[in-house]
């Protein structure tokens, strides 16, 4: 499977002009051994360097890309912070031209930033189909102990090999699965803002992502028998949500309040005692249905009443985080997404409101599908205790100054 995403580029019914960086994404078995050949039809010239982690190096022992350099890095105690970016830095040579990143998750946000640090040309080869975020032009990264997601650079190829990606541990694909999940409660808090404040909306990014959604939800099975065609949808998905958050130019189509519970608990504040060794896309998929489930019991709640939108003040912000982290969330909540959201304005689009969150899946029926993959669905199947459950719904917003529907929860009257 083949995605030109030259498709995209140009002006838009939504009155932009998008720019994709990404190229060509190829999905599909043995790919990785046609390297060259799609690199030459890019006319991606240059000298390379290819970084793997040791179980990448070893997981692709057979089909190892060109290269000038080779790095390996030992994938003990490696993560995508500061150290792992010195660390890359030091090692890469000079004469690097091509970075490549033959990993998933931490080698690839680690390269992915280094070539955007060094304006070198990115490509991006996953092994497995854990995140959505091969395709997008930011880095999930946890800098000075603050996650955060940095500006960085997409990949202008990336080539996606079944082969591979099949025989990591099916524990990545579940995780995978979880963070697609996450798009149904990401796109209902996009268009609910747009509702609500006129934020920008693009029905094409929208439509793109919720179709990456459909391709994922109708894999699992076929990811539980190990089928090559289900792997390449979910891979195919998982492209598809980043070429759309790279439309975008931000990760609004990919990332709502499902994300935030996510990012809460990789932050594990003090306050909340909590601390979980769960996968992004385990705990994605978690808020997935801690998110759905709210949303949808304030909708069939027919007496709810509403107040004013109150931002976040700093007093509450340093209640919850840790002094080291404190800053920054404030600085985050500076200018409060959803400041200036009136009692008469969610009163006036309740409608909406409602008619988008009872359009998704209900929690339940996604439950059932996630335990017939074997994804995590509970606080508990993530090491979190369920006992924290209204702190992580009331705190997480906090975490990313976006208008998500939790944010405004705010302004129920209880
Ligand atoms: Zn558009
Ligand atoms: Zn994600």
């Amino acid at each position: 499977m083949i995605i030109d995403s030259t498709q995209y580029n140009g002006m838009c019914a939504c009155g932009r002009k998008h720019k994709m960086e990404t190229v060509l994404s190829v999905v599909g078995c043995g790919c990785l051994r046609e390297f060259d050949r799609y690199a030459s039809q890019l006319e991606i010239h240059g000298c390379r360097t290819a970084v793997y982690d040791e179980n990448t190096y070893r997981a692709t022992a057979d089909r190892h890309p060109t290269a000038d350099h080779e790095i390996v890095l030992s994938p003990v105690n490696l993560h995508a912070d500061e150290h792992g970016v010195d660390l890359l830095l030091e090692k890469l040579p000079e004469d690097t031209d091509i970075l490549i990143a033959m990993g998933s998750g931490t080698v690839h946000d680690i390269v992915r930033y280094c070539a955007y640090q060094k304006g070198l040309t990115f490509i991006s080869c996953p092994t497995a189909a854990s995140v959505d975020g091969f395709c997008s032009s930011v880095a999930a990264m946890t800098w000075h102990g603050c996650k955060k997601t940095l500006t960085a650079v997409a990949p202008k190829m990336v080539i996606a090999d079944i082969d591979v990606i099949k025989n990591a541990p099916i524990r990545l694909a579940r995780s995978g699965f979880g963070d697609m999940i996450g798009k149904y409660v990401a796109l209902t808090d996009w268009k609910i803002a747009s509702h609500l404040t006129g934020e920008f909306y693009c029905n094409r990014i929208a439509d793109m992502t919720a179709d990456a959604t459909r391709q994922v939800l109708e894999s699992a099975n076929g990811i539980a028998a190990a089928e090559d065609e289900a792997y390449t949808k979910l891979m195919y998905g998982l492209l598809l949500s980043g070429l759309a958050m790279q439309m975008m130019g931000n990760s609004r189509p990919a990332s709502g309040a499902e994300h935030h519970i996510s990012h809460l608990i990789e932050m594990h504040p003090e306050s909340l005692g909590v601390h979980s060794d769960a996968l992004h896309g385990e705990k994605v998929g978690v808020g997935t249905l801690l998110a759905i489930r709210e949303y949808q019991a304030i909708c069939q709640d027919t007496s709810v009443t509403f107040r004013d939108y109150v931002p976040y003040s700093a007093d509450q912000i340093v209640s919850v985080f840790d002094k080291a982290m404190a800053a920054d969330i404030i600085a985050e909540n500076e200018k409060d997404a959803a400041d200036g959201i009136t009692a008469e304005r969610l009163r006036d689009c309740l409608d909406e409101i409602r008619r988008e969150i009872l359009a998704m899946p209900d929690a339940d029926s996604l439950g059932d599908v996630y335990q017939a993959l074997g994804v995590k669905s509970t606080l508990e199947d993530i090491g979190v205790s369920p006992e924290i459950l209204p702190a992580l719904l009331d705190n997480s917003p906090m975490v990313r100054n976006r208008l998500t529907f939790m944010r405004l929860r705010k302004c129920i009257v209880k």
